[in-house]
């Protein structure tokens, strides 16, 4: 029988250094007694759950059902034997994070869940290059999609003022070709960021007319890439803060 106690909360971590994820989310590492993360991370998140175990369960494509399901597994196994199970992903949880799956499978067990929203990727871009992603009057409407479908295919439409693709990074060429066939003008602005928020992060405008040109500064990076009015410049030359280090979280409450 499973434990009535028996739970797992998603966290999700942010997309960038380890003081963007929620005071929540926090609170929740603080607690853990095991955390499963992906690879996209930050290292530093460990500070926040100094008694935790932490496992990493990364994975990258569509094809990887197995590893899918053995992820089910350890959370199961962890969160009926007692444990405080924290199923830390990057981002936010809800959005391209495979939340699905590991919520049916849970659910299945009989184990509670709790879901902590995080910053995912397009907002953080927006908020890294100081570019709103609705505008009064022009941008009524934000689309987040996947570049890429289940069986690998490309296929992006056009619906709405600024539409925000994840997981494009390695078909750029690609995605301006269908875009602009899904009716996009060839100037139409586009923004690439990998690694927003990130000390190293890289942004770079482009029209969609030259979007493959992006591939070579962004390359097996991270990256979203922002179309339409979400895009646009808001100030010429914006002048970043410099920005503070993380606290340093006291383990003891
Ligand atoms: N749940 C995550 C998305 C996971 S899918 C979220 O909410 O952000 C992985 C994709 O997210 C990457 O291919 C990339 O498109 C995007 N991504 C994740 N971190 C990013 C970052 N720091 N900068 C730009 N894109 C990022």
């Amino acid at each position: 029988m499973p434990s009535p106690a028996a739970s797992v909360t998603f966290v999700g971590a942010g997309p960038g250094a380890a003081d963007y994820i929620t005071v929540r989310g926090a609170q929740c590492l603080a607690q853990a007694d095991v955390v499963l993360h992906d690879a996209l991370t930050d290292p530093e998140l460990r500070r926040w759950a100094p008694r935790a175990r932490w496992l990493h369960v990364g994975k990258r494509g569509y094809r990887d059902s197995t590893v899918q399901t053995e992820i089910n597994a350890l959370m199961i196994k962890h969160a009926l034997a007692g444990a405080r199970v924290v199923r830390l992903k990057g981002g936010d949880p809800s959005v391209f994070g495979r939340l699905e799956e590991e919520l049916q499978a849970l659910h299945a067990a009989g184990i509670a869940t709790e879901v902590v929203p995080g910053i995912t990727a397009a907002l953080a871009a927006a908020a890294a290059t100081q570019r709103p992603l609705t505008r009064r009057g022009s941008g009524r409407s934000v689309s987040l999609a996947t570049a890429v479908t289940q069986s690998g295919a490309l296929n992006p439409g056009r619906h709405a003022d600024t539409e925000v693709f994840y997981m494009a990074g390695a078909r750029l060429h690609e995605l301006s070709r269908r875009l602009q066939a899904a009716g996009w003008s060839p100037d139409t602005p586009v923004q690439v960021v990998s690694r927003a928020l990130w000390p190293d992060q890289i942004a770079s405008d482009h029209t969609l007319r030259d979007l493959a040109a992006a591939s070579v500064l962004h390359g097996g990076r991270p990256a979203v890439v922002t179309v339409g009015v979400g895009a646009t410049a808001v100030v010429s030359n914006s002048l970043p803060i410099e920005r503070h280090q993380p606290p340093v979280p006291s383990p003891e409450p």
